[in-house]
């Protein structure tokens, strides 16, 4: 095995649990590259008291000490970006420059908490003659981040630099197929200066997650995965009365209409589609094709043709989700659609046991249709015809999910009405992966997320604290009435 058994990180110390462990596989080449620990509700356990033993002290140095560690761990993720991409690349498939892209935005998340001094600032006024009321933020306590496989880099820090800079500590459970990243981010925290057991890495699956959400003294539970798995954590941490933000599946409706620039619309479309193998919760997974669009049509398929799996597209996590990628092709071909862009039959030289597939673009998909309806997670676009505007947001209404929505046009008009009346969380105009950069926040809507707030910038504020407000009166002559 290229690297050694994962292990949990506890109180500072790596140390190996007792109990099952799980294959760590390379998806570009199909091989064991690793293992990881199946923690149990005794190791949970373990990283809640060195979580708890050392909350007082992190949380009550100021904002601006703590924040410290942040700006050095932001130096150490750039100055480690060829070894940090190399593991991401290794652990999750994605091609280097992806691979580099997510840890250049892990490093975007950092300089975001960075600024929260300058942010969280309280409010003050006098409310009656000599008497002040005041906000201030505290952090919720020992807190859980549980992370799903396709960014085992960017998203462990979408909550990890906010919560602990807010003053948390935290355990963060990445997903079980890529595990290998998070130990690098705890080691390189730790060098730019994090004392020991503000973080905690506890590695694991549904047992862990199910310990987490039980545990009486984690207050607050982040997730991010699937929208089946995001209900289970959301309803069961919240049973205990913990709170707790729970983001799932996607299904990206693009709209695209006649006067849409062509190449604009074509190469975003496509990129949008095939990025990180169509493994992003904001890839774009229907293109709603308005009226007249078979000469945007006919680009897109040009340029998926072009593209080389292995070079430009990596492969899928694992063979499970390459069969279940080609079973929902499949199926749609045989209820109809048109298959325009095929990469069921996608093999790499050298690495033929990798989980490869090609860009594959479907048209004549009806509305109706399990691909067009359930999120595919593979580099997959279905085309659904609409004769207009309104009827492609009807289309894009009725999914259940409401991650992204975009509009590809030339008029401000369509835009404007697109932009609100989709049923999405984050929108786009003439942008094929409409990511909200920091300082906004990223979440969806409907069952693409669960809970209150979003999970990255401003918005996560409110999650990782809680608001103190305090009244308070020196002068004797500020006198006396009912309220103060
Ligand atoms: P997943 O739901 O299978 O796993 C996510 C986490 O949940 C992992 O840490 C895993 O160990 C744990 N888990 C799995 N099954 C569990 C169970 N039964 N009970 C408790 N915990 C369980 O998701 P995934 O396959 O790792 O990631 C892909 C999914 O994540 C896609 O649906 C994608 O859209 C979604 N995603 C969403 C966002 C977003 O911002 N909304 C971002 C990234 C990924």
């Amino acid at each position: 095995m290229k690297y050694a058994e994962v292990q949990n990180c506890i109180g500072g110390a790596f140390v190996s649990p007792d109990g099952p462990t799980l294959d760590v596989y390379d998806p570009s080449i199909g091989r064991v590259i690793s293992r990881v620990p199946l923690s149990s509700a005794r190791d949970v356990d373990a990283a809640v008291s060195a979580a708890r033993a050392a909350f007082p002290a992190w949380s009550s140095r100021p904002i601006k000490e703590r924040v410290q560690v942040l700006y050095r761990y932001k130096a150490l993720l750039e100055r480690h970006i060829d070894e940090l991409s190399a593991l991401v690349t290794e652990e999750n498939g994605k091609i280097a420059s992806e691979a580099r892209a997510e840890v250049l935005k892990s490093a975007e998340l950092t300089e975001f908490a960075c600024s929260l001094p300058q942010i969280v600032t309280g409010e003050v006024l006098e409310v009656s003659r000599g008497v002040e009321c005041r906000v201030e933020r505290f952090p919720v306590g020992v807190v859980a981040s549980i992370t799903p496989f396709n960014f085992p880099n960017m998203v462990p820090n979408w909550s990890i630099p906010n919560a602990i800079g807010l003053g948390n500590c935290m355990i963060l459970k990445p997903s079980e197929l890529v595990p290998l990243s998070a130990r690098r981010i705890v080691e390189l925290l730790h060098e730019a200066g994090l004392p020991d057991g503000v973080l905690q890495v506890v590695h694991g699956g549904q047992e862990t997650v199910e310990a987490i959400c039980d545990h009486p003294d984690i207050a607050a539970v982040s997730f991010v995965g699937s929208t089946r798995v995001a209900q289970i954590v959301y309803r069961r941490a919240t049973s205990h009365l913990k709170r707790c933000l729970a983001l799932g599946g996607a299904k990206n409706h693009l709209i695209v209409m006649p006067d849409a620039d062509r190449e604009m619309a074509a190469t975003n479309i496509v990129a949008s589609m095939s990025g990180c193998a169509g493994q992003r919760c904001m890839a774009a997974s229907v293109m709603v094709a308005v009226s007249q669009t078979d000469h945007i049509i006919a680009r897109m398929v040009e340029v998926a043709k072009a593209m080389v799996p292995g070079r430009d597209v990596g492969p899928v996590i694992s063979a499970a989700a390459r069969e279940r990628i080609i079973r929902y092709i499949t199926e749609a071909e045989a209820a109809g659609a048109k298959v325009l862009v095929d990469g069921r039959n996608a093999t790499v030289s050298g690495r033929e046991d990798g989980y490869y597939l090609g860009p594959t673009i479907i048209d004549y998909v009806t509305p109706d249709m399990r691909i067009a309806t359930e999120e595919v997670f593979g580099p997959v676009l279905v085309i659904v015809r609409a004769k207009d505007v309104e009827q492609a947001i009807s289309i894009e209404n009725a999914s259940r999910y409401g991650n992204a929505a975009s509009v590809f046009t030339e008029s401000g008009g369509v835009a404007r009405y697109v932009m609100e009346k989709a049923s999405a969380g984050m929108v786009g105009v003439n942008v094929g992966v409409p990511v909200p950069r920091e300082p906004f926040s990223f979440g969806g809507w409907n069952e693409s997320r669960f809970g209150v707030g979003d999970i990255t910038g401003r918005g996560s504020i409110e999650f990782w604290t809680q608001a103190k407000k305090m009244t308070t009166k020196w002068n004797k002559e500020a006198g006396v009435n009912w309220m103060s």
